[in-house]
C-alpha cells in the first residue's frame, strides 16, 4: 500500500516510511491509497467472530500488502489483549467502553499497535516477526501534557529495539497521569521539564530537526496523526458492530455511532471504517465547548481558533489534525467541491457541543437514572445521543477514559467516591523515577549524545 499526502506536494510513502516519518515532508497527512471494502462473507460471519479475528481481517486491508500475515496476526492479536466490551447504559443507549487497556484509555490500542509496528521494520533483514537481535535502536520523542505520554510509554514498554523519552513539564500533569510515566523503568524515561507543556514540544521539535543529534541516533515521534496510531483504532468499532449483531440481531440495522472528539483521530477511524462497509448508519462527532468541527457542519467553513480549557481536557482542542483526513475522504482527494464535500458529510455526520455546565448536569442525570458513571468525555457522547437518536435507532457512544482517570472531578460532580482499577493503584504504588531537564536545548541535546 502506499500512503499519500493530505497536501499533495509530498511523494508517495510506503507504510514503513508513512510510520517512522508520521508527517509528510509537505506537513500534509498520510492517507492510504486505497481503502478496499470488506467481502460481503466477512460481514455476515462477523456477529460469530472473536474481537481479534475481527480485528485482523480489518489490519489485512490495510497492513497485508506491507506486513507478513503471520506476523501481523501477532501484531494484532498483541495489541488487543484487553476487551472493548459494549455495555448497555438503558434502552437503545450503549457504551463502547475503550479504557480497559494498561492506562485506561483508547490511546492504548494505536499506541501498542505502532509499537509492535515499528519493532516489526527494524526486525526486517533479520528473520521475520521471531527474528534475531534488531539491526538498530529507534528512539521515539514524545512530549505530553498528560495523557498521550502515559498510552506511549505503556505502549512501547518492553519493545526490543525502542526507546522511549518522555518530555512532560514539572508540577503540571496529575499525579495519578505522572505515575503512569514514571514508575515503568525498562525502555522508557520520564524526562520532567522545567517549564510548561510548550516548552516540552519545542525541544521535542528541535531534537528532531538537529543534524548532529539525528547522525547519532534514530528519532523519531509518536504523534496521534500517524497511521500505525489512527488506522487501529478502527478495530473496535467493527467489534462493536458484531457485539450488537449478535445481542440485537435486525434490530441492530439502525446503528448511530457517537465520538467524543478533539483531534478527530478516533472518529476518523471510524469513518474509515465506514467506507470499508461497516455497518453504520450515521456518525455523531460530540464536542466540548471547542466548537470548531461543530460550526464546520452548521456553516461549512472551517475557522480554527485557540483551544478553550474544559473538564474533558483530552479533547481541549482548537484546530483538529484530522479534520484535514476526513475533507481528503469525502472530498475524493480534492475532486469534488467545497460544497459538494460539506454535503456528504453533513450526510454522514452530524455534531454536538457542550458547555462544562451541561457536561456536569448530564453525569449527574446519567447516575441518577442508570446508574452508569461517566467520565466527562464520555458525558458528551451520552448526551448527544439522548438528543439525537430517532426512533428505530441504536446508539453507541465511546467512553474513552475510565472515570477514575479524572477521580477529583468525578467524585467531586457526582459526590461518590469511584473506586480505582487496580492496574491505575499498581501504578501509584511504584516509585517515582525521572531525569530533571532544565528548559534548555543544548543540556537536552547532550543529555542525548551521552545516551
Ligand atoms: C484523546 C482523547 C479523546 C479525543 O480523541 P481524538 O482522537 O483526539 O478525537 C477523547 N477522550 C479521551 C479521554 C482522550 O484521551
Amino acid at each position: 500500500m502506499k500512503y499519500y499526502s493530505t497536501n499533495h506536494q509530498a511523494p508517495m510513502a510506503d507504510l514503513h516510511k508513512a510510520v517512522v516519518k508520521g508527517l509528510a515532508e509537505d506537513r500534509g497527512l498520510y492517507m492510504p491509497e486505497e481503502i478496499y471494502r470488506l467481502p460481503k462473507a466477512f460481514f455476515d460471519d462477523m456477529p460469530k467472530m472473536r474481537f481479534q479475528d475481527i480485528a485482523y481481517n480489518v489490519a489485512s486491508q490495510f497492513f497485508g500488502d506491507d506486513v507478513d500475515l503471520d506476523c501481523l496476526q501477532d501484531l494484532v492479536y498483541d495489541t488487543l489483549k484487553f476487551d472493548c466490551p459494549v455495555v448497555k447504559v438503558k434502552e437503545n443507549i450503549y457504551s463502547l467502553e475503550l479504557f480497559h487497556g494498561p492506562t485506561l484509555a483508547f490511546k492504548d490500542v494505536g499506541a501498542r499497535f505502532m509499537a509492535r509496528l515499528l519493532q516489526y521494520f527494524l526486525r526486517q533483514g533479520s528473520v521475520g516477526c521471531d527474528g534475531n537481535a534488531p539491526n538498530g535502536m529507534v528512539n521515539v520523542l514524545v512530549a505530553t501534557s498528560g495523557d498521550t505520554g502515559s498510552a506511549v510509554a505503556n505502549g512501547f514498554l518492553g519493545v526490543e529495539g525502542i526507546h522511549v523519552y518522555v518530555l512532560y513539564p514539572k508540577g503540571k500533569v496529575s499525579p495519578i497521569q505522572e505515575c503512569q510515566f514514571t514508575t515503568l523503568g525498562q525502555n522508557i524515561t520520564a524526562v520532567e521539564v522545567d517549564g510548561v507543556f510548550d516548552d516540552c514540544q519545542r525541544l521535542v521539535k528541535t531534537a528532531f530537526m538537529d543534524e548532529e543529534l539525528n547522525r547519532h541516533m534514530m528519532l523519531t515521534s509518536a504523534n496521534s496523526i500517524n497511521v500505525a496510531r489512527f488506522l487501529p483504532q478502527a478495530f473496535y468499532y467493527f467489534n462493536a458492530c458484531a457485539r450488537l449483531m449478535q445481542e440485537m440481531g435486525d434490530a441492530a440495522n439502525e446503528i448511530v455511532m457517537c465520538v467524543p472528539s478533539g483531534n478527530f483521530g478516533n472518529i476518523c477511524a471510524a469513518l474509515f471504517g465506514h467506507a470499508m462497509g461497516m455497518p453504520v448508519k450515521r456518525f455523531i462527532a460530540a464536542n466540548n465547548a471547542n466548537d470548531v468541527f461543530y460550526n464546520y457542519l452548521q456553516t461549512g467553513r472551517y475557522e480554527p481558533k485557540p483551544s478553550k480549557q474544559t473538564l474533558a481536557n483530552a479533547m481541549d482542542v482548537g484546530d483538529p489534525s484530522n479534520f484535514a483526513r476526513i475533507i481528503d475522504l469525502y472530498s475524493e482527494s480534492g475532486k469534488l467541491t467545497a460544497e459538494e464535500t460539506h454535503q456528504r458529510i453533513t450526510s454522514l455526520i452530524s455534531g454536538a457541543t457542550y458547555s462544562d455546565e451541561k457536561i456536569k448536569e448530564t453525569m449527574r442525570k446519567c447516575y441518577a437514572e442508570t446508574g452508569y458513571i461517566l467520565d466527562p468525555h464520555g458525558a458528551c457522547g451520552y448526551r448527544a445521543l439522548e438528543e439525537q437518536l430517532q426512533p428505530g435507532e441504536v446508539g453507541v457512544f465511546c467512553e474513552t477514559a475510565h472515570p477514575a482517570k479524572f477521580k477529583e472531578k468525578v467524585d467531586e460532580i457526582l459526590g461518590i467516591d469511584v473506586e480505582i482499577p487496580e492496574r491505575l493503584a499498581a501504578f501509584m504504588r511504584g516509585e517515582k523515577q525521572s531525569v530533571a531537564m532544565p528548559n534548555d536545548f543544548e543540556a537536552f541535546k547532550k543529555y542525548l549524545l551521552e545516551q
